[in-house]
């Protein structure tokens, strides 16, 4: 398996390398140069398959040989053994031809501690090898920072270190980054919006001194890995309820992370009739599928926080397939967006992407609705990125995009949202018994101005401190 950035530069061979990397040095990300494949019996054995054993066989096909498949299965059955549901990735139906992914059993309640469980033993493996420390740099809207956190605490080769937006997380969410005590997790509370943390990231990336003197390293959802181990629950959903029939996915999107693993699954052979693209008021994502501009405006803060972003950075990587995977046009057209701040698909670019994928914009309002509806009509409470979602799988099957079987991710669980859940339905979504104490722990962090200087001072001096 050989990896390729979008902007031009490889191949490199090594699976380790792109996931130690996260972000190529090029300023691009990092994709496998071909889509490994996947038979129609290979896909439906995962039916009945052990989650652990299918995320092992998923993530043998990137990782070459940088890990054995044993040692891949012992990674993937420690880390999915932790999840508090004997199926991992449980499937509700909701509907005679809809059904609900519950991918909140992880330990910090949504889906991506799917991804970044594995990372975290992944990047311990091979640090330990090259007896290699990194520093870990990661912007957060809400669940990255305490997936990453919990998945990076233990590990003996890394420090972490989480910008949040200040004031724009809910308190679950950020207790659950600020309560962890381990001396290599540092929280920084930036007073800015998450695009913001996003850009000062890219920033102390781009400063290659700073980036090499600190072994910085990254796990945002540009890491490959991430995507990488997303598109399991793609392949063990879909064999669960298709039964021959191509099966459609409505995801909540901020990043473009988690539906691009949906549309890896597909690219490795998975039959998928449509993607759908859920947003908020934030609905750049919309807006491009729909009128081929992309264009970011300002951050609206929403009830579903972890999507309130307007730089889809996982975009370019949908975009290099569709340009052809011609790196020197997409550069250009980076550039382009990066000194206009805008960009302009053609007719060509946006007819293929709208063959993939269509999109709806859920407002506040819908979302409140669909909280209380779900509450109402199924007896159980949904987060409210899960209720985006829902939204837009009866809105899109109402104007007739979407039929047939439609399976709706369910990203956090409902307690890590609990202002938004009880101003919807009254009720007050308890925590799991193992964060029964999560408001009495002391919290951990920094605050910072909006400012990628300053953040570099700061974790100069943390290094210093530490040595
Ligand atoms: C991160 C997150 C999303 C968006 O995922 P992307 O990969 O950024 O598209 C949706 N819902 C929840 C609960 C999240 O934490």
């Amino acid at each position: 398996m050989k990896y390729i950035s979008t902007r031009g530069l490889g191949p490199i061979t090594q699976f380790e390398d792109v996931l130690l990397a996260g972000l190529a040095p090029d300023g691009g990300l990092y994709v496998p140069e071909i889509w490994p494949q996947l038979s129609s019996s290979d896909i439906a054995q995962f039916q009945d398959m052990p989650y652990a054993q299918a995320a092992a066989s998923i993530l043998a096909l990137f990782t070459g040989d940088s890990f054995s498949k044993g040692r891949l299965r012992e990674i993937a059955s420690e880390v999915y053994a932790a999840f508090d549901h004997p199926e991992t990735a449980p499937l509700t139906q909701v509907g005679e031809q809809d059904w609900i992914l519950e991918l909140y059993h992880g330990p910090t309640l949504a889906f991506k501690d799917f991804a970044m469980q594995m990372l975290g033993r992944l990047f311990d493996d091979v640090l330990a090898r090259r007896e290699r420390r990194l520093t870990i740099i990661a912007a957060t809207s809400g669940d990255t920072g305490a997936a990453a956190i919990d998945a990076l605490k233990d590990c003996k080769n890394v420090s972490i270190v989480v910008l949040h937006p200040e004031g724009r997380v809910t308190d679950v969410q950020r207790r659950m980054m600020t309560c962890v005590s381990n001396a290599n997790v540092t929280n920084i509370a930036v007073d800015g919006s998450f695009d913001e943390c996003q850009g000062i990231v890219k920033e102390l990336f781009a400063d290659r001194e700073f980036s090499a003197k600190v072994n910085l390293s990254g796990v945002n959802s540009i890491n490959w890995a991430r995507i990488a181990a997303q598109t399991v629950y793609y392949f063990t959903a879909a064999a669960k309820v298709s039964q021959g029939e191509p099966v459609s996915f409505v995801v909540p999107t901020g990043n473009f992370g988690d539906i691009f693993a949906g549309y890896g699954a597909k690219c490795m052979g998975l039959p998928i009739a449509k993607l759908a693209v859920a947003t908020n008021a934030n609905d750049i994502l919309h807006r491009v599928i729909s009128t081929g501009e992309y264009a970011p405006s300002t951050v609206t803060p929403t009830l579903s926080p972890s999507m309130d972003i307007q730089v889809a950075s996982n975009f370019e990587r949908l975009l290099f397939d569709v340009m052809d995977r011609d790196a020197k046009a997409l550069s250009q057209k980076m550039e382009q967006f990066k000194s206009t701040g805008a960009m302009m698909l053609n007719d060509r670019e946006k007819s293929r992407i709208a063959g993939e994928f269509i999109s709806f914009a859920a407002s506040e309002e819908e979302t409140l609705a669909e909280m209380e509806r779900h509450y109402q009509v199924a007896g159980n409470l949904i987060d409210p990125h899960t209720a985006v979602a829902r939204v837009a799988a009866r809105g899109l099957r109402e104007t007739g995009a979407l039929s047939g079987k439609v399976i709706t991710l369910s990203t956090a669980h409902p307690a890590k949202f609990p202002e938004a859940v009880k101003r919807a339905t009254d009720i007050h979504p308890g925590l799991p018994k193992q964060y029964a104490d999560l408001f009495e722990l002391p919290e951990h962090m920094m605050k910072a101005k909006a400012s990628a200087d300053d953040i570099k001072a700061m974790i100069i001096n943390l290094q210093t401190q530490a040595q």
